[in-house]
């Protein structure tokens, strides 16, 4: 058991851009959690509660909201997310470092709350590489391709607002650059 204090590490990114991968991996290590966010949202399938998210009630959710019990929220998609205190300040208090998938309103709340943290926003390699990774599933209408490369451009323009950007041209390569960022690997690449 360590007496240093954990982290809590901010991932964001938009869709495609491959932040889930890398939160994946990171939270396999030994040392480093992930945190569970609390949302209003049902779950869809394959989701677990208490793995994937608290899938709670509105009603409980505002509870928690007054209570104080989130160390920030948000509402994205007109449902309401949020980060429980109490699991990210056990896991930094035991010093383990904390893994936070959420959206860019969440990441400025956390920039003001004082506690350690970095923060990460994941960069799609181009406009055009996505392109060709959105046309290359074949599962979207032109329409729906348009809709999401407009998404990408209003959520690329958050990506100032966190300590690195780091540019997913090559999965492994951005991992391994991730893992110097938080000091998890010595060698200089
Ligand atoms: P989804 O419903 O697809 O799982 O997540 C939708 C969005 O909510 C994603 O952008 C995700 O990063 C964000 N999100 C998930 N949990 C939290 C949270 O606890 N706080 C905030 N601010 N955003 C979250």
């Amino acid at each position: 058991m360590s007496n240093k204090r954990g982290r809590l590490i901010i991932v964001s990114g938009p869709t495609a851009s491959g932040k889930s991968t890398l939160w994946r991996r990171l939270v396999q290590r030994e040392g480093v959690d992930f945190s569970v966010s609390a949302t209003t949202r049902a779950a869809r399938q394959g989701e677990m509660d208490g793995r994937d998210y608290h899938f709670v009630s509105a009603e409980q959710f505002q509870s928690w909201i007054d209570a104080g019990a989130f160390l920030e929220w948000a509402e994205v998609h007109g449902q309401r997310y949020g980060t429980l205190r109490e699991h990210v300040l056990q896991s930094i208090d035991r010093g383990h470092d904390i893994v936070l998938e959420i959206d860019v309103q969440g990441a400025r709340q956390l920039h003001k709350c004082g506690l350690p943290l970095v923060s990460l926003f994941v960069m799609p390699p181009s406009r055009e590489i996505l392109e060709q990774r959105l046309r290359g599933r074949g599962t979207e209408s032109e329409e729906q391709i348009q809709q999401r490369l407009s998404i990408v451009a209003e959520e690329m323009s958050y990506a100032a607002d966190y300590q690195y950007q780091v540019l997913n041209d090559n999965f492994e390569r951005m991992e391994a650059e991730v893992e110097q960022i938080l000091g998890y690997r010595k060698e200089v690449l």
